[in-house]
């Protein structure tokens, strides 16, 4: 199957800047994200492809080689290799590996490559609260992944013998084919490119250096984070085969909707019901925040949908550390389930806002039925 155009994927222009991606981005992995379309093929799919849009787009290297390559710059399945890291899982994916291997840079996959390899980055979405992600939080994560062995250092080699050092390539891991005038690099064939032999390998690990292993990692995540964002733990990948080094694991923050808030950016936003008396008369109404309750001064009438602004009461920016704003929209609500003396009181006040008292108590309307009637007599004319 052909793949979409990553910009299309997202749905943003050829140009649009990172915040614009992040914000695409944000909103589609909402939309599709497995927690909610829980056995929906399509829709992991729809998720699968969505976060790798975003992750070349949101990378410059890759963006650069995507756009000057098309897909063939940025698509693991083109460079041939490479094993994932979790396996499986929806959110245990891909391997970082696999999109930021060296497929240009003729590194390990390519034709011929030089000893162990280094060990495959790994990724890992967490799940968070608006308020983790705000206040920051500790968290264990279980990784399955493959360690460094301990037996044999990761030499491969069972305790009292050693590696030794391939005939074939003298440890290069490399040798060079004549193919008709050219001279071309081919990993070595005996050794499989790792430039050693292991004539006893190490029992535990099988003569890799390596095994597999599910490790707890206790991950700090900073306060202030919010999706999209991904936090780089430098080594703590799967170890590299025969002792070299090992990959870096990213974790990938996704942030958890919330029942009152939406954050766009260092803002938060909500919605708060106010009654109708409240609002032509004005006076104090509390509302949430993240801190717990604040009032607010409701000023005398107030119309529905009214942006109120509290300063400060937003999210803390894990970057610049400055701090955003709570925006609270008012939405007036009307009264239900009246009695009679209630009714009657509510007619008593609409009578009082009749004939000539409109223009002064309900402008709105009154503009508004003139254009209406204006509409009207324009139409029939
Ligand atoms: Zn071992
Ligand atoms: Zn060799």
């Amino acid at each position: 199957m052909s793949k979409r155009d990553f910009y299309e994927v997202l749905g943003v222009a050829k140009d649009a800047d990172e915040r614009e991606i992040k914000k695409a981005y944000k909103r589609l992995a909402m939309k599709y994200h497995p927690d909610r379309n829980q056995g929906d093929a399509a829709s992991e799919e729809k998720f699968k492809e969505v976060k790798e849009a975003y992750e070349v787009l949101t990378d410059g290297n890759l963006r650069a080689r995507y756009d000057q390559y098309g897909h063939a710059g940025v698509d693991p399945s083109q460079g041939g290799g490479g094993h994932g890291g979790f396996g499986g899982g929806a959110d245990f994916g891909d391997a970082f590996s696999d999109i930021f291997g060296d497929i240009f840079g003729g590194g390990q996959r390519g034709g011929g490559r030089r000893g162990p390899a280094r060990g495959s980055d790994l990724r890992y979405t967490m799940e968070l609260t608006l308020e983790e992600a705000v206040r920051g939080v500790s968290k264990e994560i279980k990784v399955p992944t493959l360690v460094h062995c301990e037996v044999c250092n990761g030499s491969g080699a069972h305790t009292g013998s050693s590696a030794q050092t391939c005939p074939t390539c003298h440890g290069a891991g490399q040798v060079q084919m004549r193919q008709g005038f050219f001279a071309v690099q081919q990993a070595c064939p005996h050794c499989h490119g790792r430039g050693k032999i292991i004539k006893d390998p190490c029992r535990k690990c099988h003569g890799e250096g390596r095994y597999q292993k599910t490790k707890t990692l206790s991950v700090k995540i900073p306060a202030g984070v919010d999706t999209g964002d991904r936090i780089r733990l430098s080594g703590e990948g799967e170890a590299g085969e025969a002792g070299a080094g090992a990959g870096d694991l990213y974790v990938q923050v996704h942030v958890k909707e919330h029942e009152i808030f939406v954050r766009d950016g260092n803002n938060l936003y909500c919605e708060v019901p106010i009654s109708f008396t409240a609002a032509a008369l004005g006076g104090e109404i509390e509302v949430p925040t993240l801190d717990g309750r604040v009032k607010l001064k409701v000023t005398p009438e107030t119309q529905t949908g009214k942006m109120f602004r509290m300063r400060g009461k937003g999210v803390k920016s894990v970057r610049s550390g400055q701090v955003g704003d709570l925006m609270c929209k008012v939405v007036i609500e009307t009264p239900v389930k009246l009695n009679e003396s209630q009714k009657e009181l509510l007619r008593q006040l609409d009578e009082s806002f009749s004939g000539a008292a409109a223009k002064t108590h309900k402008p709105k309307s009154e503009g508004f039925f003139e254009g209406v009637k204006r509409f009207f007599d324009d139409l029939t004319r």
